[in-house]
């Protein structure tokens, strides 16, 4: 029997190609996306979306070049109704999604709606954020948003699936981002030259969902695979782990705001008050004025 080699997992790997004028992140989460999806139960479209985001925020967020948060929330008038996902620095992730079990089967899946970035600053900094339309999926609104908000020239690739690994299937998630940076000189990205820029995008064309999810298959040996002609330069990993950051005391100042009326209708049969964590299923008992 032969001993698989498991790759570097659950993090983040920037890199740039030489010369080139481009530099991205290749996200691989594995033990990370399973955390959250088997931690929700979620199935199928959910389990997707929620790897989608959970990868989005991932390839985003450790881009970050301060403390804070990233969080991604899309709204939509598929059966999908919520994708939710953040990233906390250095690399905590956490996501849920809300998808109607009782919807039209032939309803879309995220539908029309609206896809927010919000980046909120630990300290100093204002909070930023971007929304763009909600039209296809989480991907194409990631791209959108660059285009829109950031002006980048973007490529992006992501996948989610299950893979079999000890005999159970396990789901894993991956992606590549791809942007145009202005070179040495202060050239800028539209000045660049466009064969490079084509060129790049039809190699990312050809990573198959299988090699972004492959858990043998390191970060860094599918980047040399990819761009290996241009000169890849890969640098240090970061690691992303699922990490909630709720706690009882973030539940009692939401629900301290709560009016008495308000309050009264979360009341369970007994009189108690319970609020449970989206994110993670933690229930918290509450009291006002404990
Ligand atoms: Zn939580």
């Amino acid at each position: 029997m032969t001993e698989l080699t498991l790759a570097p997992d659950d993090l983040a790997l920037p890199f740039a190609i030489e010369g080139k004028q481009a530099r991205g992140r290749i996200v691989r989460l594995g033990a990370t996306a399973q955390r959250v999806i088997d931690g929700h139960g979620y199935r199928g479209d959910a389990a997707r979306l929620a790897g989608e985001a959970l990868t989005i925020v991932s390839l985003l967020g450790s881009a970050l070049k301060f403390e804070g948060t990233l969080t991604l929330q899309t709204r939509g008038e598929g059966r999908a109704r919520m994708v939710v996902a953040d990233f906390a620095t250095p690399g905590q992730v956490r996501s849920f999604v809300s998808v109607e079990e009782n919807a039209e089967p032939d309803a879309p899946l995220l539908g029309d709606g609206s896809f927010a970035l919000t980046i909120d600053p630990a300290e100093g900094q204002n909070r930023y954020q971007g929304i763009v339309e909600l039209h296809g999926s989480l991907s194409e609104a990631a791209l959108l948003y660059f285009q829109q908000s950031e002006q980048i020239p973007t490529k992006l690739k992501i996948a989610v699936g299950q893979v079999q690994s000890d005999g159970a299937p396990s789901w894993r998630a991956g992606g590549i981002l791809l942007q145009r940076v202005a070179g040495e000189g202060g050239l800028q990205p539209a000045e660049a030259n466009d064969d490079d820029w084509v060129r790049f995008g039809a190699l990312l064309d050809t990573v198959g969902a299988d090699e972004l999810l492959d858990p043998t298959l390191a970060g860094e040996d599918l980047l040399y695979r990819l761009f290996n002609e241009d000169g890849v330069r890969v640098f240090e990993p970061q690691p992303i782990r699922f990490q909630c950051r709720c706690s009882a005391e973030r539940v009692a100042n939401v629900l301290d705001a709560y009016s008495v009326e308000e309050l009264e209708d979360l009341k369970l049969p007994d009189g108690r008050i319970e609020a449970k964590c989206e994110f993670c299923g933690t229930v918290y008992p509450y009291e006002r004025g404990a």
